[in-house]
């Protein structure tokens, strides 16, 4: 048996367990990550919004650069365009700057950020490798790809983990002082500690296909988008453009009576979403039925382990927060973790983690859960006159149109969601008296505890 040791063991090389890796990785700890995946091998086709706050964290690990160069073309538009299929008529549109423009575009919804790296879209195939090499070269960071921890123990003195090397059909013990699962939705280390889920089981069911249709941008007349909804009485659905080319993500959102995936034919939902007839072709790379969930772990530590990320909260990705509330979470886990490590920081630091997180991961599941029934019945309510030639279809496309922007802009455009929050149930020096509103959308900084806690002052880069 192969034995590892390890101040800190991270399982799970998503998003969230690469984040904290080097997180602790730049502040000296010596971490050790386990995976089930093999190196590079890239995740499900699913998150593509980086918010302000997570570009900050990549900004401080020094990584950055290479994140804001990856996903769509530098001038491909990162709007929000509502149409009645993508290849018919526009509703209405959220301009969100392209690459090449998001330090220099002004007017708008979202070109006023309080921050030097406003968000960024890329999908997770291209974001996780770029994690995945900056924290493969990093000193202090060993990944152990197809490893896949299943237990471990805990005293006073550290976690004793037991893992096995998939390919080489090899027994692993990993020793460390703390462990933390970073280990997705079914995650081991909750049930190990545990934790369990609360909540709401079913917000929405999905069916999403990922497809390779190069014909499918020569037949949009309007702007690109980069996702595009489209509202019609007989289906609705969102389209991602994934390489700002050939490729893109459907997601066939089903009605509340559509409790069977199959009681809906993929191919027909698709082509109405996109807007074609049968001979448009199309070939499918993945395809992935899921269900949209509000659900919040009991509890996020067990003495030396911790959960962060998917392992430890759920909702359906409405404002495209999931992965940047796991990385939130990491963050914050880490400093404190990094502290007590090192010897400057008392063990007692570590309950603060749980006593900020949960609170405000709890509270952004609710926003998510409840902009998604929102969002659910506006689509039912589409009226059949929006297809419609005329004055009464003009009319039916500006009130669908205006209604679907004044929902959606804040899920889209969500400083609120990146700045507004703070931690009123922390045992460190704040003492807060009541628990500040704050919307999802607009914020200005506003000397909050959080923005003291960060208050470095940043310059906007040149570039
Ligand atoms: C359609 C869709 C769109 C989304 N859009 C967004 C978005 O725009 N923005 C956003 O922030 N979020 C979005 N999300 C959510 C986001 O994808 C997740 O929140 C994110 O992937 C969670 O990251 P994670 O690292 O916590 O978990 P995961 O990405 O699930 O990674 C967990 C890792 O742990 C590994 N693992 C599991 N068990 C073990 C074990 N026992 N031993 C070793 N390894 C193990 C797995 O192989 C996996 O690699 C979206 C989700 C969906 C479904």
């Amino acid at each position: 048996m192969k034995t590892i040791q390890t101040q800190v063991l991270i399982v799970g090389a998503g998003p969230v367990g690469l984040t904290a890796a080097m997180d602790l990785a730049s502040r000296g700890i010596d971490v050790v990550v386990a995976e089930i995946r093999r190196a590079g091998e890239p995740p499900n086709v699913k998150c593509n919004h980086v918010s302000a706050r997570s570009m900050e964290v990549f900004r401080r690990l020094g990584i950055v650069q290479h994140v804001r160069e990856g996903g769509l073309p530098a001038d491909f538009p990162n709007d929000c365009a509502y149409r009645t299929a993508v290849v018919g008529r526009e509703l209405t549109r959220i301009p969100i700057p392209s690459r090449q423009d998001r330090y220099t575009a002004t007017g708008g919804p979202d070109t006023d950020w309080p921050t030097p790296e406003p968000p960024h879209r890329i999908n997770q195939i291209y974001l996780e490798p770029i994690l995945f090499a900056c924290a493969e070269a990093q000193r202090g960071i060993t990944i152990l790809n197809r490893v896949e921890v299943d237990e471990f123990d805990q005293d006073d003195n550290g976690v004793i983990a037991r893992a096995r090397d998939l390919d080489a059909d090899q027994d692993i013990t990993i020793t460390a002082d703390y462990l933390i699962g970073c280990d997705g939705g079914r995650s081991t280390v909750r049930k190990l500690i545990g934790s369990r889920l609360s909540g709401t089981d079913v917000v929405q069911r999905v069916q999403s296909t990922y497809i390779h249709a190069p014909a499918l941008k020569e037949l949009i007349i309007q702007k690109p988008a980069w996702m595009t909804m489209s509202l019609n009485p007989r289906r609705c659905g969102t389209t991602v453009s994934i390489d700002g080319r050939d490729n893109w993500l459907i997601h066939n959102h089903l009605a509340a009576e559509e409790v069977e995936f199959d009681s809906v034919d993929r191919d027909w939902a698709l082509r109405t979403i996109l807007g074609v007839d049968a001979r448009f072709r199309y070939e499918i790379i993945s395809k992935e039925d899921w269900i949209g969930r509000r659900l919040v772990a009991d509890r996020f530590r067990d003495r030396r382990a911790f959960i962060c990320g998917d392992a430890a909260h759920l909702w359906i990705p409405y404002a495209g927060y999931g992965m940047n509330a796991g990385i939130a979470d990491a963050v914050d886990l880490c400093w404190m973790l990094a502290g007590v490590i090192k010897g400057w920081a008392a063990p007692a630091l570590l309950d603060a983690y749980e006593a900020e997180r949960q609170p405000i991961t709890e509270q952004v599941s609710h926003f998510a859960m409840n902009h998604a029934l929102a969002v659910m019945s506006q689509r039912r309510a589409v009226p059949a006159e929006v297809e419609m030639d005329g004055p009464a279809g003009d009319a039916a496309r500006d009130k669908v149109g205006k209604a679907a922007y004044d929902l959606n802009v804040q899920q889209y455009c969500c400083a609120g969601l990146n700045f507004g929050y703070y931690y009123d149930r922390q045992p460190m020096a704040w003492a807060i008296s009541r628990r500040p509103q704050y919307p999802a959308h607009a914020h200005r900084m506003s000397g909050s505890p959080m923005d003291a806690r960060c208050s470095t002052r940043w310059a906007r880069p040149t570039r």
